[in-house]
């Protein structure tokens, strides 16, 4: 089985794979750059941020160079910023302690930051074709299919699609299978209305002999919680007031617009009120609300009323406070929420 397997899924992924950039590099740097980007993400929205990356930061040596804020604001709207931080503070170890070179052995790149077994396998497969299996949402359900595992597609399934990953994994071409995979799974064994008419290991497949393909794995219910927050635009001439958001938890150091999370019980004006107090001790005197703005994240979708706010007197101004011009915003990295709202800002003036 194992040599028939892994020839009928390269062969089919020789044919049928996508003309995705990063498939036209072997340099491993490019290849990690991609693969910690399409965690979470989707293909579509990384092509061009990994475009722009590798222009910017051709090598390992010029990423471990460039200023924090600056690789920030390259990945500003990829989410999940830590990825950020972590290929990052990896490329300067990288630098100082293995001359700027990915190494071959698992243990180092597991040690450095932002690596855990899928990355590590998957760049070390890909870029060095070594003997390493990965578990991604494409391989789990793919293999929980093939193997008619029940349950949900969670790492409690692991142990078992890793024995028949071990079983299957061909000599040559590691990282090859590996991405066929991937890409089996993203395209035809989907998790919706798989097609397994076309697909190249159908005749191995035990949920498809059970007619269970549609019901493998099951479906857990996703709760997408929803929060409303009020947003405050401070102006002193054409300067606008934003502020760095603390460095552990949530779009850590990023910048934003003063504002919050509206309690329970509360208007937004007193939402508004409130926040100004807590987050830069001054009062609001009057606001007007100017537009909202919704927000999708994985976990929930956030509703964004955003006020010209007036204070009492001018709020405190540390590091972590700015007064920035329109053509400023460039510099500093923001979530997806307060770039959108900043588009808008610059739409009604113009
Ligand atoms: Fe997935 Fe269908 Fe192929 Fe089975 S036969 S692996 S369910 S696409």
């Amino acid at each position: 089985m194992k040599q028939s397997f892994s020839s009928n899924l390269i062969n089919w992924y020789d044919e049928n794979k996508r003309d995705l950039p990063w498939r036209h590099t072997k340099d491993p740097y490019k290849i990690w750059v991609s693969e910690i980007m399409l965690q979470q993400t989707t293909v579509n929205t990384v092509i061009a941020y990994y475009e722009k990356w590798v222009k910017i930061f051709p090598t390992i040596q010029d990423l471990a160079q460039a200023p924090i804020q600056t690789v920030l604001k390259q990945w500003q709207g990829l989410g999940y910023y830590n990825r950020a931080k972590n290929i990052h503070a990896a490329s300067i170890i990288l630098v100082n302690e293995h001359k700027g070179i990915l190494p071959k052995d698992p243990k180092i790149i597991r040690s450095l930051p932002g690596f855990g077994p899928y990355s590590t396998g998957s760049v070390l497969s890909i870029a060095y074709d070594m003997p390493l299996t990965i578990i991604d949402a494409n391989v789990r359900r793919v293999v929980m299919r093939l193997l008619a595992l029940p349950g949900i597609a969670d790492t409690k399934q692991d142990a078992q699609i890793e024995e028949f990953l071990n079983k299957v994994l061909p000599g040559r071409r590691v990282g090859d299978f590996n991405q066929a995979l991937m890409e089996l799974g993203a395209m035809v064994c989907r998790s919706k209305e798989p097609v397994c008419t076309i697909c190249p290991v159908v005749k191995y497949c035990k949920a498809y002999k059970l007619g269970q393909q549609e019901i493998i794995p099951q479906i857990k219910k996703k709760i997408i919680k929803n929060i409303q927050a009020v947003i405050a635009i401070i102006k002193k001439g054409e300067y606008y007031f934003i502020q760095k958001r603390p460095s552990k938890g949530l779009l850590a150091d990023l910048w934003e617009f003063p504002g919050g999370k509206i309690e329970e019980g509360e208007s937004k004006k007193e939402a508004l009120g409130r926040e100004l107090k807590e987050e830069l001790g001054v009062e609001l005197k009057s606001s007007k609300h100017l537009f909202d703005v919704k927000h999708f994240y994985t976990q929930f979708r956030i509703n964004l009323s955003v006020f010209d706010c007036v204070l009492e007197s001018e709020p405190k101004k540390d590091s972590t406070h700015r007064w920035v011009s329109f053509k400023d915003f460039t510099k500093y990295p923001m979530p997806s929420g307060s770039a959108k709202i900043i588009e808008k800002l610059c739409l009604d003036n113009n």
